[in-house]
This record gives structure tokens, C-alpha cells and sequence, in this order.
């Protein structure tokens, strides 16, 4: 019989024009309607059991939803570009999750894939020398661009389904793909989690395309280094005054603020490892003779592993009160994102490594790259791995014409099929 990677070869020209249809349409967090609505139509005609909507993502811990007239709109535009009305009303209030699950009702274990499925907020170079505008697949959404390579992504999940269902006789127990919403900000995979979709999970992956592998025809599979993170809104209010005639009746937001953003970076450092913490925005006031009665902060922290972070939320919030308490204004405190550090499971990576050796036909294989970064996918790593699963995150080399989030980003779909190919084996391997 044909191999899988030459099966998944053989799928190159289709993948490559799914993932630049996928690119001309972007969509960003929670509203991926058009996405989300394509890959429910392609998983149920492959034969799916298809869950999405509410069924899949938990309305309590959705966070950063753009407001109900962002969401009505983009919902939308998605239907005058193909979507399937009756499928986006059932994803209202921006519920794109998608899970696939291949039942083959023989015993075994469950595997899960995790594909992310937004665009970032970012206008796409127009010039000539960016790809997708010579081949004629840029952005049509002003401000939104696939700039990090989840329409890549998506197009892996949809391949890898593909080749499950024509192997299906090779498999065992139960396959889930599992398509999020809202990774960019790292707002969407607890809300997923929390729905319970890698509750029975045994084993999990996760994979990003380029990043930290831009090297061709490589596999690297275990990704290590996440940092958690917390992304906070806070927003001071206090009273307006008249700043020449009665300045002592104000309570002054702008200043409790101020020093709020100023206490926050001297949070001590913690001697278990690496931490940080940004106030990247901070707005206030309304006009010049004003006592300020508002101020609005945007906070991350981010922490080598889940305690430290924990701990700098901690003090931040301890501080953003205390600053508050000083100028006598409130402050309201909002999660805006979050994710957890998550464990390097060295053992899984060289035995992934081994069969990836043996199955598919990569130049190179790695078994560790350092994230450096966030990534919410831990959110269902730390849930599998906390439940006696294990979870790897894979990382597909692909050279990137720039970096990720950058307006002249683009990747070599060569990757794609590949990643497919991988999935599939796993999917064999760790099924049985
Ligand atoms: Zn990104
Ligand atoms: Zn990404």
C-alpha cells in the first residue's frame, strides 16, 4: 500500500490552494465564521461526527470577545462570502470552536489535534515583492491578515482528516480534531477546555508551522519554553472636577494609574525562574482642565512556569489596589487572555522522533526548539497531562518571507502536507 507521505504528497496542490483561500479571508479571534462553517461542511462530508458552537466552547470563559456589533458584522460578511447561514447562527456570540471526532468504535486510546484557526490584526503589504499579492491570494479584509500561519494550520487539520478517513482501517479508538478560535492574545483554548473537549483525552498535539523552525523539510517534535501568561485590562475610576475652580473635589484616575503602571514594574523577580510583566497601554483622562476621572491599562505578566506567573498576578493586582486606594478612585480588574506554562516530555519527543524517522521522509528531525513565547495551547496540554495524558508540540519548518505578525509574512506550503502526514501516523501509532 502507498505510504502516508506519499499519499499526503499526492494532496500538495489541493492543500495549497485551501490555505490561499483560507488567506484571501481572514478572520480574527472569534469570528471565524467562514473558517469555522467551511470546516464543519468539509469534516461532515468526510464523515465526522461533527460538535461546534456552544457544544464546544464554554460562553463563561471566552475571553477578549470583540463586542456584539464586531461579532453581528463579521458574522455577516462570512455569509456574503460562502458561509452557511444556518451554521453561523449557530456559532452566535463568536462560539467558532469545531471538534471532529473518528469513532472507529474499536478499542483503543483517544488522540487529539489542536489546529487554531484566527488571523492577526494586521493590514497586509501591498507592494509586489510580498507573494500572495503576485499570486494574487492577499487579504481581502482590510486590517486582517494570516500573518502567523493558522490558515495553515487549518489546512493541516483538514488534510490530516482526509488521510485518517482513507486510513481509517489502520486506527484504533477515537480520534478528535479540535479547530480554536482565538488563539492570537491566547483568548480562546480555555474556553474549549473548560467545555470539556480534552477531557478523555490520552493523547494530545499541538504543532505551529515556522516560528522557531524556519529551516525546510524539518520536524521538530517537542516544543519547550512556554511561558505562562495573563492578560489583564484594568480600569481606574474616579470623580471630574473643574481643575482651576475646585480641583479638590476631583479624584484623580490619571494619577492612580500612573502609579500604578510605575509600582507594577518593580514587582520583585522570583528565584524559581524567569518573569516579566508589561503595561503596554495606558489611556486617561478626557480634557485639559479636567481632573482625570478615568484611566484605562492593558497588563501582562508571564512567568518560566504556571506558580510564577501565578505569583506576578498576584502582586499586580495587589498593586493596582493598592495604587487605587491611594488616590481614593475604584479599579475594576478584567481577564483579558491567559495561558499556562506546560512540561517537556522528553520521552515523547524521541519516540516521536523515531517514528517519524521511520515513517515519513523529513530531511531532519529534532526532538527540542525553546518557545520563548505564549501559546494557549497549554491550556489542553497542562488538562491532558494533569488527567495522566501526554501532549507534544510539534513545530513544522518552513523558511518565513518575514516574521510572524509581520505584514510580509508568508511560509512555504510545502510544510503543509507534511504536517498532515505526520498527524496521521501519529494518529496510528498512539490510537493502538
Ligand atoms: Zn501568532
Ligand atoms: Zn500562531
Amino acid at each position: 500500500m502507498e505510504t502516508i507521505w506519499k499519499q499526503a504528497e499526492a494532496l500538495k496542490k489541493e492543500l495549497a490552494a485551501r490555505r490561499r483561500d483560507l488567506h484571501a479571508h481572514p478572520e480574527t479571534g472569534w469570528t471565524e465564521f467562514r473558517t469555522a462553517s467551511m470546516i464543519i461542511k468539509e469534516l461532515q462530508r468526510l464523515g465526522y461526527e461533527v460538535h461546534f458552537g456552544a457544544e464546544v466552547v464554554a460562553e463563561g470563559s471566552m475571553m477578549g470577545r470583540p463586542s456584539a456589533a464586531e461579532l453581528e458584522a463579521c458574522a455577516k460578511r462570512a455569509v456574503s462570502e460562502g458561509a452557511d447561514p444556518e451554521l453561523v447562527a449557530r456559532m452566535a456570540g463568536g462560539k467558532t470552536g469545531v471538534v471532529g471526532i473518528l469513532d472507529t468504535e474499536r478499542p483503543g486510546k483517544t488522540v487529539a489535534f489542536r489546529f487554531d484557526m484566527d488571523c492577526n490584526d494586521v493590514e497586509e503589504d501591498k507592494t509586489e515583492a510580498h507573494r500572495p499579492v503576485v499570486e494574487g491570494f492577499r487579504s481581502l479584509h482590510e486590517k486582517a491578515m494570516h500573518a502567523c500561519g493558522h490558515d495553515g494550520h487549518v489546512t493541516i487539520g483538514l488534510a490530516t482528516a482526509k488521510l485518517l478517513k482513507e486510513n481509517q482501517g489502520s486506527l484504533q479508538g477515537k480520534i478528535k480534531l479540535i479547530f480554536q478560535p482565538a488563539e492570537e492574545g491566547v483568548r480562546g483554548a480555555l474556553a474549549m477546555a473548560d467545555a470539556g473537549v480534552v477531557d478523555d483525552v490520552d493523547y494530545f498535539f499541538g504543532g505551529h508551522i515556522g516560528f522557531k523552525c524556519t529551516q525546510a523539510d524539518t520536524l521538530v517534535t517537542m516544543t519547550d519554553g512556554f511561558l505562562a501568561t495573563t492578560k489583564m485590562d484594568a480600569v481606574f475610576h474616579g470623580v471630574p472636577a473643574h481643575a482651576g475652580a475646585a480641583p479638590e473635589e476631583g479624584k484623580n484616575a490619571l494619577l492612580a494609574a500612573a502609579q500604578a503602571a510605575i509600582s507594577l514594574s518593580t514587582i520583585s523577580r522570583h528565584s524559581q525562574g524567569s518573569s516579566r510583566i508589561n503595561v503596554g497601554v495606558l489611556n486617561a483622562g478626557t480634557g485639559r482642565n479636567v481632573v482625570p476621572d478615568i484611566a484605562s491599562m492593558k497588563i501582562e505578566t508571564r512567568g518560566g512556569n504556571t506558580e510564577i506567573n501565578d505569583f506576578m498576578v498576584k502582586e499586580a493586582r495587589r498593586m493596582l489596589q493598592a495604587a487605587a486606594d491611594l488616590y481614593d478612585v475604584k479599579v475594576e480588574i478584567s481577564l483579558a487572555g491567559g495561558a499556562p506554562a506546560s512540561v517537556y516530555d522528553k520521552e515523547l519527543a524521541e519516540e516521536i522522533a523515531a517514528l517519524v524517522q521511520e515513517k515519513c521522509g523529513y530531511a531532519n528531525v529534532l526532538t527540542y526548539v525553546d518557545m520563548g513565547g505564549s501559546e494557549d495551547c497549554t491550556y489542553f496540554m497542562d488538562r491532558v497531562q494533569k488527567r495522566g495524558g501526554k501532549a507534544a508540540y510539534l513545530m513544522y519548518g518552513t523558511p518565513i518571507a518575514a516574521g510572524h505578525h509581520n505584514s510580509h509574512f508568508d511560509f512555504d506550503e510545502e510544510a503543509l502536507w507534511k504536517a498532515a502526514a505526520t498527524l496521521a501516523e501519529l494518529a496510528i501509532k498512539y490510537s493502538a
